[in-house]
């Protein structure tokens, strides 16, 4: 069992991106359910505020730090965690080897223009994959439609994109139903995949700064961002108080 480090209530799991992926490969072809969620500070603030994710992250079998706040907070906790461990970065890395192992895969979610981009790259890149995929623009009434698509199809591996938190709410309430070996919330990975949206260039990358590069092209995530600043203030605050219980034990 990998350790965790609990940031806000949040269990994050300490393992490096290759020990993540190793995981989830076993997890790929046992014959019960898993759940990965890939969090970032966004998504620990929305769990201080949503009960129902606070529930949900009891089932899910591995949390990863996505996103170098995350990773930049536990050390405040004097247990840093090894890497970032993107929801992106295990996308592509488990589409290759589903394409090397015969193992099928779906894709869940981003507008019906920019899934079908994202499932061509992949094709052109993975010739021999089984790969299908549904748009993430539905109707409550149409989740059964949309799960009937998903078990037509026996997926081992289904990447869902539907924006945090309703992603992990939809794996979480029909994961058992599904009955998919893995299930991964991934974000905007869709948008990526398929060129929709540009992920920040490697220096970018290099330098820990991708929120940045993501800032300056859409302005409009001001909003959203502002939710960093209160994850670093409230990660602090408890990280301090915790580091200051354990000298005075
Ligand atoms: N999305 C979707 N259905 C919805 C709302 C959003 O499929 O009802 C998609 C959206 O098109 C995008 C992804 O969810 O591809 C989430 O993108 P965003 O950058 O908002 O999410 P984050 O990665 O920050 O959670």
């Amino acid at each position: 069992m990998v350790s965790t480090v609990v940031v806000l209530g949040v269990p994050f799991s300490s393992a490096s991106e290759s020990e993540v992926l190793a995981d989830c490969m076993n997890y790929m072809q046992d014959e019960t359910p898993h759940f990965v969620i890939t969090a970032g500070p966004e998504f620990v603030m929305k769990v201080g505020e949503d009960e129902k994710l606070r529930r949900i992250l009891h089932q899910a079998d591995l949390i990863t730090p996505d996103g170098i706040g995350i990773v930049i907070a536990s050390r405040w906790y004097g247990q840093p965690l090894t890497e970032r461990v993107t929801g992106v970065d295990l996308a592509q890395k488990l589409i290759l080897h589903a394409e090397e192992q015969g193992m099928r895969v779906f894709v869940l979610g981003a507008s019906e223009d920019s899934l079908q981009r994202a499932l061509a790259t992949i094709r052109e890149l993975h010739p021999t994959i089984h790969i299908a995929g549904r748009n993430g623009y539905f109707k409550h009434a149409e989740v059964s439609d949309v799960i009937a698509a998903i078990r037509k199809e026996a997926p081992h591996l289904l990447l869902v994109g539907l924006g945090q938190p309703a992603q992990e709410k939809f794996i979480a309430d029909h994961l058992q139903e599904m009955g998919i070996p893995l299930s991964i919330g991934v974000g905007g990975a869709i948008d990526v995949l398929g060129g929709t949206v540009k992920r920040a260039p490697v220096v970018f990358q290099k330098a820990k700064l991708e929120w940045l590069y993501r800032l300056l092209r859409e302005p409009s995530r001001v909003r959203r961002q502002v939710a960093l600043p209160r994850f670093a203030l409230a990660a602090w605050i408890e990280a301090k108080s915790q580091v200051r219980g354990r000298s005075t034990s």
